[in-house]
């Protein structure tokens, strides 16, 4: 459990930009992702449990969490001895023949994604949604893929298009057809491009449209929008994808890298009983440990070892379940499936605590915001409802007031990633007494913008 106390020391730009620069010597941009940018450029240098250390020393109770994948906390004492202990065991990564070690995690990641009948593991979700439709592929003998307008699903060709996407990029909401491709990477061959379509969240209509128009091998989507913000489905939404996947043969893949594991053992797909045909995974489910998992029907998945060449994908890395992700994700599983530690119920009882908090704070200073959260998941939006898909959302929010609350709350030891819109994590390794000093320094900043 985290410190009660609390250095709010003011903030100090100038060791991180020096970090920076150095870094920029010989890293193009300076850092590893370039995703990792932010205005204000902070370069952190320590993390525990809830809380994070910039270069500078200047301490922050992180709702960050590394884009997601801090459900346990930082350096969790439990994950750090099971790893320790597989370093100390003499295990390496043998590159030859199975382990032990994987066929455990296998089977208790099964038990949590319980609609699932195999799984298949990776390093980064990236690999895991790019293998998903190349399964697709496989299995239908199609080609076209269909996306959906704010989801990210990774940073590979197939599916690097359209997540906060300008709306000068888009010109006007398109309902019942496709938007146009806008791609978040230069270098996707034009031939590549033409096989992605992107749709708008909650947009049943465009999605036979695009059945009607193409021949469809698979629809990919975050089924709740973890990439702006906390954009759920409506009633019927999921449900119509499954029946129109049904009806058609196409592969519908849940890209629950970040709904997987946050919300409930069984992700998306364990809260509704919504089956997706193949669903990805990542982040959470080694708190923070770089691995990844495609999982679905055995079908599907059994495509790598099948007898017929010509559907016969390829499953091969070199660091596929490296020895210590995978003894992180096993330590990190059997903590989210203990029934006495009651993670998912701390997590909840904190972010209500948290959303009730600001809610009095945004109503006593007569702000216009609406809260959305699926667990520990939450996303506090500057419009008067949800958004129910991106344009929704991008013509509504008030982006200049995010960022300038959350660069009020940095200033004041509260780290949200500066970037309005992006979603905000609890972690086990919070306390009420986080909660408290964030709603704090909530009334504060605040203040300090609107008085
Ligand atoms: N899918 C979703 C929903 C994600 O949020 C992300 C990462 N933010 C990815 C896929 C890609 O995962 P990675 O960054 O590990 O490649």
């Amino acid at each position: 459990m985290s410190d009660t106390t609390f250095s709010n020391q003011p903030l100090d730009l100038e060791p991180s930009a020096a970090v920076l620069a150095n870094n920029s010597r010989f890293v193009p941009g300076g850092l590893a992702s370039v995703n990792r940018k932010s205005d204000p450029v902070i370069a952190f240098a320590r993390a525990q449990g809830s809380r994070l250390w910039d270069v500078a020393g200047k301490e922050y109770i992180d709702y960050h969490a590394g884009f997601a994948p801090y459900i346990l906390g930082h350096n969790d004492p439990d994950q750090i001895e099971a790893v320790t202990a597989v370093m100390a065991a003499g295990l390496s990564n043998y590159g030859s023949g199975p382990t032990r070690d994987e066929g455990e995690l296998a089977e208790l990641f099964l038990s949590c994604v319980s609609l699932a009948d195999k799984v298949q593991f990776f390093n980064s979700g990236s690999e895991a949604t790019a293998q998903a439709i190349r399964v697709a592929r496989a299995a239908t003998g199609r080609e076209h893929v269909i996306l959906v307008q704010g989801s990210y699903n990774g940073n590979q060709n197939v599916v690097a298009f359209n997540v906060m996407t300008p709306v000068e990029a888009l010109g006007k909401q398109v309902i019942g057809d496709e938007y146009p491709r806008v791609p978040i990477t230069a270098g996707i061959p034009a031939a590549e491009q033409e096989l992605a379509h992107v749709v708008e969240f909650n947009d049943l209509a465009a999605v036979e449209t695009m059945l009607a128009r193409y021949d469809v091998a698979a629809m990919i989507t975050e089924p709740i929008l973890q990439n702006i913000g906390v954009v759920k489905p409506q009633p019927g939404y999921i449900e119509g994808l499954r029946k129109l996947a049904d009806d058609h043969g196409f592969v519908l893949v849940f890209d629950e890298v970040k709904t997987g594991f946050r919300a409930d053992p069984g992700g998306f797909q364990g809260l509704t009983g919504i089956r997706g045909d193949l669903s990805t995974y990542g982040k959470a489910f080694a708190n923070g440990f770089p691995i990844a998992a495609l999982a679905g029907k055995s079908e599907l998945m059994d495509l790598v070892v099948s007898e017929d060449v010509s559907k016969r994908v390829l499953l091969a890395g070199t660091y596929n379940c490296h020895p210590v992700p995978v003894a992180a994700a096993i330590a990190c599983l059997k903590k989210l499936r203990d029934p006495a530690l009651d993670v998912y119920g701390h997590l909840d009882g904190l972010a209500q605590r948290l959303e009730d908090g600001q809610q009095i704070l945004f109503d006593k200073y007569g702000v216009t915001a609406t809260i959305v959260r699926q667990g520990s998941a939450h996303c506090a939006y500057f419009m008067d409802h949800a958004p129910v898909n991106w344009w929704d959302l991008a013509s509504s929010h008030d982006f200049g007031f995010d960022a300038k609350f959350r660069r009020e709350l940095i200033e004041r030891g509260i780290y949200n990633f500066p970037l309005p819109t992006k979603q905000g994590s609890i972690s086990f390794a919070h306390s009420e007494e986080d909660i408290d000093l964030t709603l704090a320094a909530t009334d504060a900043a605040l203040h300090r913008l609107l008085e």
